[in-house]
Order: structure tokens, then C-alpha cells, then sequence
């Protein structure tokens, strides 16, 4: 995916503060935080959303992106808590197609879940 911004991430191409790597999972600090710790979480391969996965190739990552989550908040200064955010689509006002998990904290409490309409 040349255009992809994120498959641009991972294979180098556009330089990232890089806080993990392995063979099929990147994690970086996002460009604008929102919170004090605010990183994302790429599989290196491109998955569009998580409207476009496929439960046969696509799971693994998924659940070892997941599973990664708790250790790099606290690695990266959140020990006590994060949220995990996976913005999809239209609605959920996913900014970049390649799927990504933010991961959200700091020192305060993130805050309520969503503003209630
Ligand atoms: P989303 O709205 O869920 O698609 O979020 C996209 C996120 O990517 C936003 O929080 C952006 O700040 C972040 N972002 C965009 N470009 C970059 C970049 N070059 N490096 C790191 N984060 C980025
Ligand atoms: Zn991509």
C-alpha cells in the first residue's frame, strides 16, 4: 500500500518515535497527543479497519496487538490504567485507513468514555 501513511510507518519510510517493533507489530507515539501517553499500535501488514478483518488471517495480530497493550502503557509512563481505542470507519471517525489501536493515559484519569449526546 504506497499511499498508506501507516504502511509508510512501518516499513520506514516516514520516521516514527518507535516504542516497540517485532516481526508483525509496531507501536509509536502518536504525532498530536491527546492525552500524556498517547500511542498507537499497527499491525505492520496493511488491514484497512476493523470492518475489513479477516477472522482467519487477522485475528492473531489482533489479540497480540490487544495483549501488548498493558505493558507498553506502562512502559510508556500510564502503569495505573489506559484506554484502548480502535476508531472505525465513517462513524467512528477513523482519520487514517490502516488499522490502529490508540492507547490512551497518563499520570489523570482519561475521563468519561464519550460526551453523551
Ligand atoms: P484516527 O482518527 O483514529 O484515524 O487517528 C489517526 C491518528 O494518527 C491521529 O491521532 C493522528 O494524530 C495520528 N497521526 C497522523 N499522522 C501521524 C504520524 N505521521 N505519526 C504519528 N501519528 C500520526
Ligand atoms: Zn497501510
Amino acid at each position: 500500500m504506497d499511499n498508506c501513511l501507516f504502511c509508510r510507518i512501518a516499513c520506514g519510510q516516514i520516521p516514527a518515535r518507535k516504542v516497540y517493533e517485532d516481526t508483525e507489530i509496531l507501536a509509536f507515539h502518536d504525532i498530536n497527543p491527546a492525552r500524556p501517553v498517547h500511542l498507537l499500535v499497527i499491525p505492520k501488514r496493511h488491514i484497512t479497519s476493523l470492518a475489513t478483518v479477516v477472522e482467519e488471517t487477522d485475528v492473531p495480530v489482533l489479540g497480540r496487538m490487544l495483549a501488548l497493550a498493558s505493558r507498553l502503557a506502562s512502559e510508556n509512563g500510564s502503569p495505573d490504567g489506559f484506554r484502548v481505542i480502535i476508531n472505525t470507519g465513517r462513524i467512528g471517525h477513523q482519520e487514517v485507513q490502516h488499522l490502529h489501536a490508540h492507547i490512551v493515559g497518563g499520570p489523570d484519569p482519561v475521563g468519561p468514555m464519550l460526551k453523551r449526546v
